[in-house]
């Protein structure tokens, strides 16, 4: 078959190295010759936030996250940054930090330094997202794009098992839509087929030992590369269900990534043979839907949706919600049935299976 594809590379400077953070921020200041710096961090994040920003002079340091952004707080955050003359965030936590950053620099235009203490992926995608009366619209804008991410493992050591599992599990997502979402490319599946490895390299390590920094290291290089891949191959099957799910419901973001991926896979397998393999080869097993299930097994990982708040009797509605944002490239067609059959499962949890 001829190669014949439209890629697009989002252009940002990454600096990575455990314990490293502080003087790569404190380098990134000087190159960027900012004065006037906002530092975004969660409450829970301060310590952590001071840390890295000790070499560094900060004009305000704002702590009013939330998830999924909602407007108020992206209202407060941009009245402080015009207030206090900002030139340059600095946003350090995890996807609803990021995601604040993202909320100020949408109408500012100011750049943002992003340091990451999760895998959600958030500072490698010029996606944004803002809640407004319990409804979460997103948006493409090359100004949330971080210009520079600094990834220290480090940062990554206090974050608990079982959420590292569930954060990790939504990398490995981006991956594994990026097979099949509408721009997918040779580029980006060679990206995303790099991230799955990764990501099963190191989220067992975190498993055995949470405090093994390379594991933590395998896992933020993996959170990194499934946004890269998932920034340019844009949003899969897996994506359009877990939006609505979260939106509708209110699910919790990763661990509803991390229930539903395995019923994804299992459905569209059959359907992409060349995802198939290189799925299956990234994980270092026979097929890629066993792979994922002992991965995921070894991981003890979040398997169904009714742990978090998830009704069955919310299936039919769900279906109905879904149905219209399945995308074309989807490798196989989407009934309502299929759909029902396919939430009941993560539902229950019940083992997916081609
Ligand atoms: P989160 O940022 O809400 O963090 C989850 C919890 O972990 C919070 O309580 C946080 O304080 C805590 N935490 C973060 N880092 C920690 C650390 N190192 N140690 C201990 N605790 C820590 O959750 P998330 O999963 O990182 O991000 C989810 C959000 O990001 C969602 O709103 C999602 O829509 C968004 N997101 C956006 C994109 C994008 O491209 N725009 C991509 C992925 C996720």
């Amino acid at each position: 078959m001829n190669l014949h594809f439209d890629h697009v590379t989002l252009g940002q400077r990454v600096l990575f190295g455990s314990g490293c953070a502080a003087d790569n921020l404190a380098a990134e200041v000087v190159r960027l010759a900012a004065r006037r710096i906002m530092v975004i961090a969660s409450r829970s994040e301060t310590a952590v936030a001071q840390a890295v920003t000790q070499h560094i002079d900060v004009a305000v340091f704002h702590d009013d996250v939330a998830p999924h952004v909602p407007i108020a707080n992206a209202e407060a955050a941009r009245a402080v940054a015009t207030d206090n003359s900002i030139d340059l965030l600095v946003c350090i936590g995890g996807g609803s930090t990021t995601g604040l950053a993202k909320a100020v620099a949408l109408t500012s235009g100011l750049p943002i330094v992003a340091v990451p203490t999760t895998y959600a992926g958030s500072e490698a995608t010029n996606v944004w997202g803002i809640t407004e009366a319990a409804r979460k619209t997103t948006g493409v804008d090359d100004k949330v794009l971080p210009g520079t991410v600094i990834y220290d493992a480090h940062l990554t050591l206090s974050l608990p098992v079982e959420l590292s599992v569930a954060s990790g599990l939504n990398g490995m997502a981006h991956c594994i839509d990026s097979m099949w979402a509408p721009r997918t490319d040779p580029i980006n599946r060679a990206i995303a087929a790099e991230g799955i490895r990764a990501l099963a390299a190191g989220l067992p390590a975190i498993k055995d030992d949470p405090q093994d920094l390379s594991g933590r290291e395998q896992a933020l290089y993996g959170a990194y590369l499934s946004a890269v891949a998932f920034a340019s191959a844009g949003s899969g099957l897996h994506h359009k269900i877990c939006h609505v799910l979260g939106g509708a419901y209110n699910l919790p973001h990763a661990q509803t990534h991390a229930t539903v991926l395995p019923y994804v896979l299992a459905y569209n397998a059959p359907a992409a043979p060349e995802a198939e393999r290189r799925i299956a080869t990234a994980l270092g097993t026979d097929t890629a839907v066993t792979g994922l299930n002992t991965l995921r097994k070894s991981l003890d990982a979040p398997h169904a949706l009714k742990d978090y708040g998830f009704d069955e009797t919310q299936v039919p509605e769900a279906v109905e919600l879904i149905l219209p944002f399945v995308p074309d490239s989807n490798p196989r067609p989407v009934t309502a049935t299929d759909l029902d059959a396919l939430l009941r499962a993560a539902h229950s949890g019940d083992t997916p299976v081609l």
